[in-house]
């Protein structure tokens, strides 16, 4: 959600604080804006709607080689040019771009006005360059410090001062903020992918840090101006992972390299011979993991359907109760956080605020959290105790698709090795290793369908209601196949166990509501007929995933979508994909923005 991005060093910053922001399009934004410095004033150029609509206004040739910028995600105020970022001070020598929400901004902006302040936008944003201004006296990270002693509420920020030439400061509280060191030239951003372009090394900052940089380099420090060591890391991943290459877009592009990221998922965590996975960074001792009686697992969206699977699978498999829960839910339910209970945060961005904050309540009662991760160095990663990374390369398209069946390839991993140590043989073992490992090639057979998905999205694209049904481990791909339609489509989907549907939702079967049966050969392939059979006496139309050969489903089906014969357990993988793709080519014959779907944002910085 929302981006920031600074630059300073010998080139003009202009090019480069607009490609970064290009780059940062996918987290999703309504406006934008830069600021670029030359000594002694500073130029702003703010812009609602895409990047390319700020390129269009901002001068060619705007001199300048040290400058920030920023993709608003409106919170407060609507969205215009004037509530875009970066805000100026009312002498106009201090810009500011900052990501999240200042809490107390009424009572900031009430007390500044008192002082004559006169304020131009409606965001809480505004109060921050002003109150700096209060406290500049020619040094300027000390006056940013000394305002952010007032300020309630997430941040990150980067401010510029006109008679500071070539230098930025940068502070977080709650929103991500990474410094980017290059030859002699220096990158701030809320998110790598901004800068990998220019440098591969990185410092996260944390919490209640604050960055002065300037071309030379970079100087961390916490609030009260103690100094804090910082790691350098380097950024794994190239720049080809986040550019399109020869898709139209980057969520067919995502849903295309799964069979490649599942097997990044599992690369180097299987053990063949005795049967089991090996999980390098749970930082936990086997009699820890050996004594784990209950797991429980934090997330949202389409995290939450993976944690869904993952806890069914736990039980079934490891014979762990698990539960999966919305983190938004548990955070302020108080929950009770048992000794034995093992926890897990499950996020693409680790960022998300609602997993976050719930896992720093169960931390806070002495709970274990484990993380479930794409991006390296994010908070959450950071913060729990330990976890695993699903490393299914970077995600540009807001709607997941890799990342979910990565997520999956982790629970996968995580059950094989909890089982492994109960009571699991090292035979059956040996039969979810292969079948495990035999997941990328399968969904590569099931993408081999496009086409006949395309058609099928074609056909069913005017529906204004779908549903999704399954049972068991398939309830919640029926969740994320609903989920997946609403967000890049806008057509309105609900996710139901087929149990249900007589319990309420056959009353909205018609003709114009088409249903979507997620049918694998499981012990309730029957029970699923059943329900089929049900919609069908009801002339709702039907299309089924289902598995390759099985002509009773794919004959009570007006459209069938055959998927290869798998163990039971797995089909998870497969059969989510045909649901991917269906309302990815719903959404494209409608001729919505795919990769960037109204509203959204692809990580979820506020609560
Ligand atoms: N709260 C600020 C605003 O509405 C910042 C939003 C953002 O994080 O982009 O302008």
């Amino acid at each position: 959600m929302c981006g920031i991005i600074g630059y300073v060093g010998p080139k003009r910053a202009t090019p480069i604080l607009l490609e970064g922001l290009k780059r940062l399009e996918y987290r999703g934004y309504d406006s934008a804006g830069v600021a670029v410095g030359l000594p002694g004033s500073l130029t702003v150029v703010k812009k609602t709607g895409k990047i390319a609509a700020l390129r269009s206004v901002t001068p060619k040739e705007l001199p300048g080689n040290w400058g920030i910028g920023h993709t608003r995600w409106a919170t407060h105020g609507g969205v215009n040019d004037v509530n875009a970022h970066p805000h100026l001070d009312s002498s106009g020598k201090i810009a500011v771009v900052h990501n999240g929400i200042i809490e107390n901004y009424r009572t900031l902006r009430g007390m500044l006005e008192h002082d004559g302040v006169v304020f131009k936008s409606d965001t809480d944003s505004e109060v921050i360059p002003n109150l700096i201004a209060r406290y500049f006296e020619g040094d300027l990270e000390a006056a940013v410090k000394a305002a952010l002693n007032h300020l309630e509420g997430t941040y990150g920020i980067a401010v510029v001062h006109a008679d500071r030439p070539g230098e930025i400061v940068g502070a977080r509280n709650g929103s991500p903020l990474v410094i980017g060191i290059g030859e002699g030239e220096m990158l701030l951003a809320s998110d790598v992918t901004a800068m990998i372009a220019h440098t591969k090394q990185v410092v996260y900052l944390n919490d209640g840090e604050v960055v002065f940089i300037d071309a030379e380099g970079y100087r961390t420090t916490d609030r009260d101006d103690q100094p804090v060591r910082k790691q350098v890391d380097e950024v794994t991943w190239e720049l080809n992972h986040i550019e399109k290459g020869d898709y139209p877009c980057y969520m067919e592009k995502e849903i295309f390299e799964q069979p490649e990221s599942i097997a990044r998922a599992l690369s180097g965590r299987i053990e063949r011979d005795i049967a089991t996975a090996k999980l390098g960074g749970l930082n936990l001792d086997r009699r820890h993991l050996r004594e784990v009686n209950r797991v429980r697992i934090i997330a949202a969206g389409t995290s939450w359907h993976a944690g869904l699977v993952g806890a069914s699978l736990l039980e079934s498999v490891a014979r762990i109760p698990a539960q999966a829960e919305l983190a938004s839910e548990l955070r302020y339910r108080n929950p009770v956080v048992e000794k034995d209970s093992l926890w897990f945060a499950v996020s693409q961005s680790g960022e998300t605020a609602d997993t976050l904050y719930a896992m720093r309540e169960i931390k806070r009662k002495g709970g274990t959290v484990l993380g479930i991760c794409n991006v390296v160095g994010s908070t959450i990663a950071r913060e729990s105790d330990g976890g695993v990374y699903v490393h299914s390369g970077p995600e540009i398209a807001v709607a997941s698709t890799k990342a979910f069946t990565s997520q999956l390839a982790a629970f996968y991993l995580f059950t094989l090795f909890e089982a492994r140590m109960r009571d699991l043989s090292q035979e059956e073992g040996k039969r979810f290793v292969e079948a495990l490992e035999s997941v990328p090639a399968a969904v590569a057979k099931v993408l081999a369908g496009r086409d006949e998905i395309q058609r099928i999205g074609k056909k069913y694209s005017k529906a204004r209601d779908f549903l999704f049904l399954g049972r068991g481990l398939m309830y919640p791909i029926a969740l994320e196949g609903a989920l997946k339609l609403k967000e890049i489509s806008y057509i309105h989907a609900e996710g139901y166990a087929s149990g249900e549907i007589k319990h309420g939702p056959i009353a909205l079967v018609s003709e114009e509501v088409p249903s979507v049966f997620i049918v694998p050969n499981d012990g309730l392939r029957e029970k699923n007929i059943s329900n089929m059979r049900e919609i069908k006496a009801r002339g709702g139309p039907i299309i089924a995933v289902g598995v390759e050969g099985d002509e009773e489903v794919a004959s009570i089906a007006d459209d069938f979508i055959a998927t290869p014969r798998m163990d039971p357990r797995f089909y998870p993988f497969t059969m989510v994909v045909p649901l991917q793709l269906l309302a990815y080519f719903c959404a494209l014959d409608l001729g919505r923005d795919v990769d960037q779907p109204r509203n959204l944002a692809k990580s979820v910085t506020v609560e």
